[in-house]
């Protein structure tokens, strides 16, 4: 892992220093962070930017005359332009909408898009793997309007089954896809499923929730005429979303919320929406938000999007490669093999064991991955982090429980003991955890790496041996 990282196009340990919050420890360990699929961390560059524009800056945009209000809606509006020419719109003036998450501008389609064009009867393709932000809101309107939803399957790869896609597209109005999935880590065949859309005469709706974060999106090449992303996905800030149309489409579509800034023109008894996109972008848009998305576009090119790419490909395939060479069948992961049309999502199941509790151990060895065997009257378990080795043994009283275990942490490159008993603990808690039952722990505060902890004779209870608890 080390070697391929220093190895790699992008240099990880620079990286890292740029992203404030990495510097924190958890359980007194330093951050692995891997939930950037929910949400990522922001370099120290957007947080700056943001800070900037309030200290210096901040009026609302479209209405003042004044100096700081016309360079705030000019940075809001050069956010707006970068955010377009960074997927490739063609018009991004016009073609870009601020909203508040991609499940806003994702609503904004149905909403708009949905309530003028579809009628009872009409059918929406949408597939198996959406997240729900592409599922619920086409699930009210089929409540609503009575509209048929289909879907497209997805096979035993994780991958979207399109044997049958010709027959299921015909007579559809609309196609919502994931362009990549944020379970299986499927990057989806986007440019042949528009193209049959576009011949059945459907529009194409794409979520980029997790595409655009990570690799080059264009969207002409991929041909979709509606694209949802967020901000905070891709090292911006919370509370920004965008959604960019074809323009034509745009312009034909209905406001979705009213009130200032979308009006052209207003009288008691009417008005008349302005032109897109603030058409869309109803009261007080997110202006610093946005003006931090732009500085976290300029992070994502400085570093470049066809690096970020070939980065997570060679991680991705890193890390499926250890958890298969490691935990073996224990550990199933779903999603396609490493290759072009997988992202770095992984989402994988450790035997029978609960998802959550999965997450509660790993979250306290602070690791990657974790290894578990269990072999007669011994159990042993270790787990591997970038840097350690940590091993945990398991010795059997003779009467299947087991009473005595030692850990030892060792720095795999240079063989030394390292750690502590914060790492040993948390392996005991994660071996009970596993195992379920229940642990006494004795550790001497600075007994360096090894430390010993009795687990409970049959028939002993934590009120029976108190001080063990
Ligand atoms: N679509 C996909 C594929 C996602 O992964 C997510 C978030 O995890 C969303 C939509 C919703 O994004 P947001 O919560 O920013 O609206």
């Amino acid at each position: 892992m080390h070697d391929t990282l220093i190895e790699d196009l992008i240099d990880a340990e620079v990286v890292r220093k740029d992203f404030p919050l990495l510097a924190r420890e958890v359980h007194g360990r330093p951050i692995v962070y891997l939930d950037s699929a929910a949400t990522s961390l922001q370099p120290r560059a957007v947080l700056a930017a943001m800070e900037q524009y309030y200290e210096t800056t901040h009026a609302n945009v479209h209405r003042g005359v004044y100096a700081t209000a016309e360079e705030a809606t000019n940075r809001y509006e050069a956010a707006r332009v970068l955010a377009g020419r960074f997927i490739g719109a063609p018009d991004p003036a016009r073609e870009i909408v601020f909203t508040k998450n991609t499940t806003e501008s994702l609503n904004l389609v149905a909403h708009s898009w949905g309530r003028t064009n579809l009628r009872a009867g009409d059918a929406v393709l949408l597939t198996e793997m959406e997240h729900h932000a592409n599922l619920v809101p086409w699930l009210q309107l089929a409540d609503e309007r009575g509209i048929e939803l289909r879907y497209l399957p997805v096979d035993g790869d994780g991958r979207l089954d399109l044997s049958d896609l010709d027959r299921l597209v015909d007579g559809v109005k609309l196609v919502g896809v994931s362009a990549m999935s944020n379970v299986l880590g499927t990057i989806n065949p986007l440019a042949r499923i528009s193209e049959a859309a576009h011949a059945a005469g459907a529009v194409v709706v794409a979520d980029g929730a997790q595409s655009v974060p990570h690799l080059p999106v264009d969207v002409a090449a991929l041909g979709v005429d509606f694209l949802a992303f967020s901000a905070h996905k891709m090292l911006g800030p919370t509370g920004i979303g965008v959604l960019w149309g074809r323009a034509d489409l745009l312009d034909a579509m209905p406001p979705f919320l009213g009130g200032g800034g979308m009006i052209l023109d207003v009288r008691l008894d009417r008005f008349l929406p302005a032109d897109s996109p603030q058409r869309f972008e109803a009261g007080t848009p997110p202006i610093a938000e946005a003006i931090g998305l732009a500085a976290a576009i300029d992070y994502l090119q400085a570093v470049g999007m066809d690096r970020i790419r070939a980065h997570e490909q060679r991680l991705t395939r890193y890390a499926l490669d250890a958890l298969a060479d490691r935990l073996g069948p224990d550990c199933r992961v779903f999603g396609p093999p490493a290759g072009d049309d997988r992202g770095g999502v992984l989402s994988l199941a450790f035997r029978d064991v609960h998802a959550h509790d999965l997450a509660q151990v790993l979250d306290h060895l602070t690791e990657n991955a974790i290894r578990h065997t269990a072999a007669g009257g011994t159990v042993t378990l270790s787990a591997t982090r970038a840097l350690g080795e940590a091993r945990l043994q398991v010795a059997d009283n003779g009467r299947g429980v087991p009473f005595h275990v030692q850990a030892h942490i060792f720095d795999r490159f240079s063989g030394e003991e390292r750690g502590g008993p914060g790492l040993g603990l948390a392996l005991v808690k994660a071996l009970v955890e596993l195992h379920g039952g229940w642990v006494a722990l004795e550790s001497e505060p600075g007994a360096g790496a090894a430390f010993t902890c009795h687990l409970p004779e049959a028939g002993q209870t934590p009120e029976a041996r108190p001080e063990l608890f």
